[in-house]
C-alpha cells in the first residue's frame, strides 16, 4: 500500500467518488468527514454526528470500499467514530432524552415533569393547549390527528407528553407511546437488519395514542416514511389518536408525499407561537416557582424582555441564575441579571452574526481559506461551501444581499440571492442537508460567543 496518510486517502477516495456521485454530494457528506487512522485493512473515519454515519454508511459505504480498494491494492474496511450524538445536534427540540428502551409501554418513557399544570397558557398557545387538554379527556374522538406546529423551544414536546401523562392517569389501561420520528426511523431500521420487521409494525399499531415529535426529521422519502405512512393509517382506520408535532405545517414537509400531507390535515392542525412579554413572564415565575428559586421581579421581568424567541432558553437563564445566588450568596439584582444575559442575548435567535464569523466557521468546515471563499473561482470544492456560507449569511447575519455580496470579495447580489435559493432548495429536498446545516449554525453561533 502507498504510504499516504489517512488524510490523504480520504481524499482520494473523495476525487475518485467525485464523477460517481456528484460533487455537490461530495461537499456535503464526504468532506466533513476525518480520516483519522489506517491500520490493519482498517480506515478509521470520524463523522461529524449520526445523520453523517447513516447517511453515507446507507449510500456510499460500497462505492467508499471500492474505491479503497482500487487505491490500496487491498480491501480496506470502514470504521465510523460519531464524533457528536444527533441527540446533542437536534435537541434543542428535544429536552428530553428519549429512553430508546420503549418496547414496553412503562410509564417511564413519558417525562412526568411535562403535564398540563405545568405548563403556562396565553395567547401564543392558547389554542394549542385548549386541544391538547381536549384530547387527552377523549382521545381519538374529535381532533385526529392532532398536528401541533411551531418553532423550537415553544412547547411542542411539553405538550405532547402532558397529553401522554394526562391519558395515562385517566385510561391506566390504554397503550400510550411517546416516539421522535428520528426514533421511529432508527427502530424500524433496526427491525429490518434483525429480520423482525413483524414485531415492529404490530407493536406500532396496537397502540391506542402515538405521540409523534418532530415529525420534520423523518427522513427523505423511503421506506421508513412509507412504514410510517402504513402505521398512521392503521392507526387512524381504527380511531386510535394519533398527535404529531414539527416545527413547520404540513405542507411544508416536503419529505412526505402530498396525499400524507394531506391526511395529516384532515383533524386539527394547530400553531404554537412565540410567547408574548406576560407570557414569559408568568412562565419565569411558574418555573422559579417550581424550582425554588427565589428571584426579585424586576430580574424576572429584565429576563423576559431579553429572551423572546425560546422558552428552553429562558428556563436556561433562570436556572443559571438561581445557580449564581446559590453559589455567590448574593441577591439577584438587574445587573447581575444583565451580566449573565450577556451571552443569551447573542444567542438568542433574534440577534445577528457577523458575516466573518459565517465565513470562518464554513471555511474550517470544508477545509478552504478565506481568500478561496471570498475568490471568483467556480470550483465546485469552492463554490459550494461559498453558497453555503451566503445562505448562512442571508439566514443569520441580518445584512442585506448587497452588503453580503461586498462581504464576499466584491460579488453582485443577485448571486447571493442563487445561492440562497441553491442551498434551501436542497434544506428541502432532504431533512440530511437540513440536520447539516443545523449543525453549522449551531458551530457558528457557539463561536460568535466564544
Ligand atoms: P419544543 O418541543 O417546542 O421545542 P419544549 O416543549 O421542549 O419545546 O419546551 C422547551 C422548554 O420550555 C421545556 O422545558 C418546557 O417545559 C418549557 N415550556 C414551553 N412552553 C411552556 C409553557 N407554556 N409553560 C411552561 N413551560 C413551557
Ligand atoms: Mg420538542
Amino acid at each position: 500500500m502507498n504510504n499516504w496518510s489517512p488524510a490523504d486517502l480520504w481524499q482520494q477516495v473523495i476525487e475518485r467518488l467525485r464523477p460517481e456521485i456528484g460533487s455537490d454530494n461530495v461537499e456535503l457528506w464526504l468532506r466533513p468527514v476525518e480520516a483519522q487512522a489506517c491500520d490493519n485493512h482498517l480506515l478509521r473515519v470520524k463523522v461529524p454526528n449520526s445523520f453523517f454515519f447513516d447517511h453515507i454508511q446507507r449510500n456510499y459505504q460500497r462505492q467508499i470500499e471500492g474505491a479503497l480498494k482500487s487505491l490500496a491494492g487491498e480491501e480496506i474496511a470502514l470504521e465510523y467514530q460519531v464524533a457528536r450524538d444527533l441527540k446533542s445536534v437536534l435537541p434543542k427540540n428535544d429536552p428530553v432524552e428519549t429512553p430508546s428502551a420503549q418496547a414496553e409501554f412503562s410509564l417511564s418513557e413519558l417525562n412526568p415533569r411535562y403535564t398540563f399544570s405545568s405548563f403556562v397558557v396565553g395567547t401564543s398557545n392558547r389554542f394549542a393547549h385548549a386541544t391538547a387538554e381536549a384530547i387527552s379527556k377523549a382521545p381519538g374522538k374529535q381532533y385526529n390527528p392532532f398536528f401541533l406546529y411551531g418553532g423550537s423551544g415553544l412547547g411542542k414536546t411539553h405538550l405532547l407528553f402532558a397529553i401522554g401523562n394526562a391519558i395515562r392517569k385517566e385510561f391506566p389501561r390504554a397503550r400510550v407511546l411517546y416516539t421522535t420520528s428520528e426514533q421511529f426511523v432508527n427502530e424500524f431500521i433496526d427491525s429490518l437488519r434483525y429480520d423482525k420487521p413483524d414485531a415492529f409494525r404490530s407493536r406500532f399499531r396496537s397502540l391506542d395514542v402515538l405521540l409523534m415529535d418532530d415529525i420534520q426529521f423523518m427522513g427523505e422519502k423511503g421506506r421508513s416514511v412509507e412504514e410510517f405512512f402504513h402505521t398512521f393509517n392503521v392507526l387512524s382506520e381504527a380511531r386510535k389518536q394519533i398527535v404529531l408535532s414539527s416545527d413547520r405545517p404540513p405542507k411544508e414537509l416536503v419529505a412526505f408525499d402530498p396525499r400524507m400531507i394531506s391526511r395529516f390535515e384532515w383533524g386539527v392542525v394547530v400553531d404554537i407561537k412565540p410567547p408574548d412579554l406576560e407570557t414569559r413572564i408568568a412562565i419565569l415565575r411558574k418555573k422559579a416557582e417550581l424550582e425554588q428559586i427565589s428571584i426579585p421581579n424586576d430580574v424576572i421581568v429584565r429576563i423576559a424582555e431579553v429572551i423572546k424567541t425560546n422558552i428552553r432558553e429562558l428556563e436556561g437563564c433562570l436556572t443559571k441564575m438561581g445557580a449564581f445566588a446559590a453559589l455567590t450568596g448574593s441577591h439577584l439584582t438587574v445587573d447581575i441579571a444583565n451580566e449573565v444575559l450577556k451571552d443569551s442575548i447573542s444567542s438568542d435567535i433574534d440577534s445577528p452574526i457577523r458575516v466573518e464569523t459565517i465565513q470562518k466557521v464554513v471555511a474550517e468546515k470544508y477545509h478552504l481559506d478565506l481568500k478561496a471563499m471570498k475568490g471568483h473561482s467556480r470550483t465546485k470544492e469552492v463554490a459550494m461551501p461559498r453558497q453555503v456560507a451566503m445562505y448562512l449569511c442571508c439566514t443569520l447575519s441580518g445584512a442585506s444581499t448587497t452588503e453580503i455580496g461586498r462581504a464576499f470579495g466584491g460579488k453582485d447580489h443577485t448571486t447571493v440571492i442563487h445561492a440562497r435559493k441553491k442551498i434551501q432548495a436542497m434544506i428541502e429536498k432532504d431533512t440530511f442537508t437540513s440536520a447539516a446545516m443545523n449543525e453549522l449554525i449551531e458551530q457558528i453561533r457557539v463561536r460568535e460567543n466564544s
